[in-house]
Formats: C-alpha cells, sequence, structure tokens
C-alpha cells in the first residue's frame, strides 16, 4: 500500500463529512503546491527542448502525488454538468495558488479559463478538460469511489464520474502545476479551458463547449490550436491513440412522437394503433442505414426509449419515440433527417395518424486537423514510446471537444486508464475504473505536446 493509497482513504473519509471541508482541505494542499511551483522556477536564456522536457519530467515528478490526491477528490465528488461547483473552485483555486495571470470563473455556467503567460515570447495554445459527472451509481473497488446522489430529472441518482472526466480535469491541473514551474522558459502562452456540461447541460438549459465558445474563450488572447484528451478504458495505461482526421461522429438526438386514435384492446378497428406504426416505424428507421446511406459510409440510427400506453387492454393514443444518430458527412446527416420525415409521414398516413419529429443537431463531428496531428505524433512516440501509440479508427462516439475543433485547427487523443491486469467497464458504466497512474501518463503527454508546439513554433 503506498503514501497515494494512504491519501486515497484520508479523501473518502473527509467527503463524507461534507463538501466545505472537502474544498477547504483541497485547497490548504493547493497552497503549498503553488509555492512549490514558484520555488522552482528559474529563469535561463537557452531554453531548448531538452532543457525543457527535462524541466517537464522533474515537473511531472514532483506534482504526480499531489495530483494523484485532487484526482481522487474529484472522483469522490462528482457533479453533473452545470453544477460543477465545488469542482469550479478547486481548479480556480489551484490556477491563482500557481500564480496564473488571469483566472476566470463562471464561464458558460462554470467553467474555469485561466491564463498562463511564459517568459519567452510565443504563439498562444489552448488546452481543454471537461469537469461533469454522470448520474450513474459507481460500483468499482476504488477506495475513491464515489458515494454522492443527488436528484435529476425528479429521481435519486448516484453521481459518478463514468467518462473519466475527473482524470481529464486532474491531467490539466497537473499540466498547469508543471508548465508554471517552467514558466520563465516557456516560450508563449498557455490557455487552460475547464468546461462544464460535455455530456450536455440539463434539459432547457445552455451549457458544454458550444456556449464556452459563444462567450469567447477563443478569444482575447486568441490561441491558435487546442489539445484535448479523452479516457479510453480500451487501452491500458501508458497507452495512447488518435485519428488523424475524422475522430467522433456528430451526435443528433431525436424525439417522435406518434399520434394515433384510442381504443379499447379488443376493438383495433375502431382504432388508428400508434403501437403498430411505432413498431413499423422502428423498423423502417434501420432502412435508412441499410438501404439510404452509402454502404461505406459510417452511419447509426439507434431508438432507445420506446414509450406507450397504460393499460394491457387499450390501444393508446400516443407511443413516444427517442433516440440517436451519429454521422460524419454533413450531407449524410441531412439525408438521415429527410428520410426519418420520409418514413414516418408514409407509416402515419398509412395507419391513419400523425407524427412529430424533433431533430436536435446536438454536436458537430471532431475532426482533427490533419497537419497537426501529424505534427504532434512525434512527440507522442517520444514521451510514451513508438509502441504505445495506436492510430485509431474513427468511433461513433461524440464530444463536444469539436466546437473548440470548429473553429481553430484541434488535436484530440485517447489517453490509456486501465491499470494493467484489473480490467474495467466501458465510458458511462458504473463499473467504469480510471487508474491513477493515467493520470502521470497524462500530465506528462499533454504537457510535452504543448512545449513542443510551441518550441516548434518558434523555429
Ligand atoms: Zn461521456
Ligand atoms: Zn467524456
Amino acid at each position: 500500500m503506498n503514501p497515494i493509497h494512504e491519501a486515497g482513504r484520508q479523501v473518502v473519509t473527509m467527503s463524507r463529512r461534507g463538501r466545505h471541508l472537502w474544498l477547504r482541505t483541497a485547497l490548504g494542499g493547493l497552497a503549498s503546491l503553488g509555492a512549490v511551483a514558484s520555488g522552482i522556477a528559474q529563469p535561463a536564456p537557452d531554453a531548448g527542448p531538452a532543457r525543457l522536457s527535462a524541466q517537464i519530467e522533474a515537473g511531472v515528478d514532483r506534482f504526480a502525488p499531489q495530483i494523484v490526491e485532487l484526482r481522487r477528490r474529484i472522483h469522490a465528488n462528482p457533479e453533473l454538468g452545470n453544477r460543477e461547483f465545488e469542482t469550479a473552485k478547486l481548479v480556480a483555486e489551484h490556477l491563482r495558488a500557481l500564480g496564473f495571470d488571469e483566472v476566470r470563473t463562471s464561464v458558460a455556467h462554470t467553467g474555469v479559463v485561466g491564463v498562463l503567460h511564459g517568459g519567452q515570447p510565443g504563439p498562444v495554445v489552448a488546452v481543454r478538460a471537461d469537469m461533469d459527472a454522470l448520474p450513474v451509481e459507481e460500483r468499482t473497488d476504488l477506495p475513491f469511489k464515489s458515494t454522492v446522489r443527488t436528484t435529476y430529472l425528479a429521481q435519486e441518482v448516484g453521481v459518478m464520474h463514468a467518462c473519466g472526466h475527473d482524470i481529464h480535469t486532474a491531467v490539466e491541473l497537473g499540466v498547469a502545476a508543471v508548465l508554471a514551474s517552467l514558466r520563465e522558459d516557456l516560450p508563449g502562452t498557455v490557455k487552460f479551458i475547464f468546461q462544464p456540461a460535455e455530456e450536455g447541460p440539463p434539459p432547457g438549459e445552455e451549457g458544454g463547449a458550444e456556449l464556452m465558445v459563444a462567450e469567447g474563450v477563443l478569444r482575447d488572447p486568441a490561441p491558435e490550436v487546442i489539445f484535448g484528451l479523452h479516457a479510453n478504458p480500451d487501452l491500458e495505461t501508458g497507452r495512447v491513440g488518435y485519428a488523424p482526421g475524422p475522430a467522433l461522429a456528430a451526435v443528433d438526438h431525436f424525439y417522435i412522437t406518434i399520434a394515433g386514435t384510442q381504443s379499447h384492446g379488443a376493438w383495433p378497428h375502431e382504432s388508428a394503433d400508434p403501437v403498430v406504426m411505432a413498431a413499423q416505424a422502428i423498423q423502417a428507421l434501420q432502412t435508412i442505414r441499410s438501404r439510404n446511406m452509402p454502404p461505406l459510409e459510417p452511419g447509426v440510427v439507434s431508438v432507445g426509449i420506446v414509450r406507450g400506453g397504460e393499460r394491457f387492454n387499450i390501444i393508446p393514443e400516443h407511443v413516444h419515440l427517442e433516440g440517436t444518430v451519429r454521422t460524419y458527412d454533413p450531407g449524410v446527416r441531412d439525408l438521415v433527417e429527410r428520410r426519418m420525415r420520409e418514413i414516418l409521414d408514409g407509416i402515419t398516413r398509412a395507419g391513419g395518424g400523425s407524427f412529430e419529429l424533433v431533430y436536435d443537431r446536438v454536436t458537430p463531428a471532431t475532426i482533427n486537423d490533419t497537419a497537426l496531428s501529424e505534427r504532434m505524433a512525434p512527440t507522442l512516440e517520444q514521451v510514451v514510446g513508438g509502441a504505445n501509440v495506436l492510430v485509431t479508427p474513427p468511433t461513433m462516439g461524440g464530444e463536444d471537444f469539436a466546437y473548440y475543433a470548429n473553429e481553430i485547427p484541434g488535436f484530440f487523443y485517447w489517453l490509456g486508464t486501465t491499470e494493467a491486469g484489473k480490467g474495467s467497464g466501458g465510458l458511462h458504466t458504473p463499473t467504469y475504473r480510471g487508474d491513477d497512474e493515467a493520470v502521470v501518463v497524462g500530465m506528462r503527454v499533454m504537457a510535452s505536446l504543448i512545449t513542443d508546439y510551441l518550441l516548434s513554433a518558434k523555429e
């Protein structure tokens, strides 16, 4: 049992005694972190790549234990989208303790943006982490597992960092500490973006990357590129993956109401049965994938919710369907929406009913800038070793990182988070189990990407 595990146990105990104490204790730890950071800042006339990478190594080793402890605190105290109040406070205090030049809070509700100016001239780059958790009840063996509960959509739910955003936040806090410690040698400016509600804001609210961009996080100072990462349980700790081009799909959310005429279940001829129409529609929607899309074009149409009826012997008046569409090509996205309308129109006309379709385009596709991917790949290989860098196929999962990457060139990669020999459930499941050590790897990789980009921009 190492000291980090001991610290984790303490954290769990503290979190049970309330949020306030948790935050105070976290901040107490942060003050010393800031002092350490400023204590090792050494101006140097010759800030070459070798010197910076040696400083990153030293900084990662120095800050890793404290950052892992913060990760455990964040993991044990997860907060849902647009409600990341304590996490945001922790982040802002951390950046202030590190002597950041600027720390803005309450951006897009609970977002935090920090600016760190290096001592050497150079461009501005941005790095983004998301802070929100999910309504999932944690079932892992982690000593710092979440026992937090809250109310979500009028139901009592567990809350868990089931998408690994605690790791993303901790990595970025770690990168902030490391880069602050070598800031005199840093050739440029780094903008640290901590974003709420990546999983989507609660119904009726705005939020996430789209709102961050609308509130101007990519201006003043304007970064020329942006980096981001996502935890990946399919990769062991120490490995990273990236897709040099299309990386994550566009995410749409559709809501269908099929209306018919209610009747007794024994007199179906007096109804216009929305259950039968819904059943036909569910089947027919799959022909969009199989018959309308070019076979080699990525695309998914999935119905996730079917809701209708009150009693076994009543044909109801309405059936509600809800689901998601994932695509890459904007033309295919338009095609899916158009075909959905045509199919629903045909089926409900034939069945004597009607329909309403609300087609919400949630997130565009995340496309990695190919030139930037090519430029940064050697850094990945250098930091984790060529054999541990995978070029991964695009996925049908989605990410609102797309909103940044649509504005400026972006590079978004996968960080392996599964402890060797331990296994992990998938993202968004109660058994997703992110490894502490992945935070340390993430710090090393992300700090190196930023400094290598700044150094190469200088050349
Ligand atoms: Zn997620
Ligand atoms: Zn996520």
